[in-house]
């Protein structure tokens, strides 16, 4: 176990309803949806949030949406909000990069 709960999901050590694995990212349910569809995309690095990303870690974003795209595509939703939250003030809780994939109801804009 680590400090940091993606991490150790990502690494197997604590089990979840994972829905997608490749070498450089996780994809699993959010264990407190806010959607009828809520899953996480996580990048297997541990980068604590999108703006302590570096230039190296450009392929890495970029590969965090086109699974995203592609889970959302086998699990047949045509509609979702990718978002993420950086910084306790905007609503993080967990300090380890991922993406909110919420789908199944209608999505209000602005968000709350
Ligand atoms: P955020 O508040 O943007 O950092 O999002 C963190 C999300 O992780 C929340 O929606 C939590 O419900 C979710 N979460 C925290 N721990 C777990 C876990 N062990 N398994 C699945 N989801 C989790």
């Amino acid at each position: 176990m680590s400090a940091c709960i993606f991490c150790d999901i990502s690494e197997g050590a604590v089990q979840t309803q994972m829905v997608y694995e490749d070498d450089r990212a996780v994809v699993f349910k959010d264990r407190n949806p806010a959607a009828p569809t809520h899953l996480l995309v996580v990048p297997r690095k541990h980068i604590p949030r999108v703006a302590e990303s570096v230039e190296d870690d450009a392929g890495l974003l970029g590969h965090l949406q086109l699974v995203a795209g592609a889970v959302a595509k086998r699990e047949g939703i045509k509609d979702f909000r990718l978002v993420t939250n950086n910084g306790r003030g905007a609503g993080q809780s967990v300090d380890h990069l991922h993406y909110h994939l919420l789908a199944g109801r209608r999505m209000n804009w602005p968000p709350g």
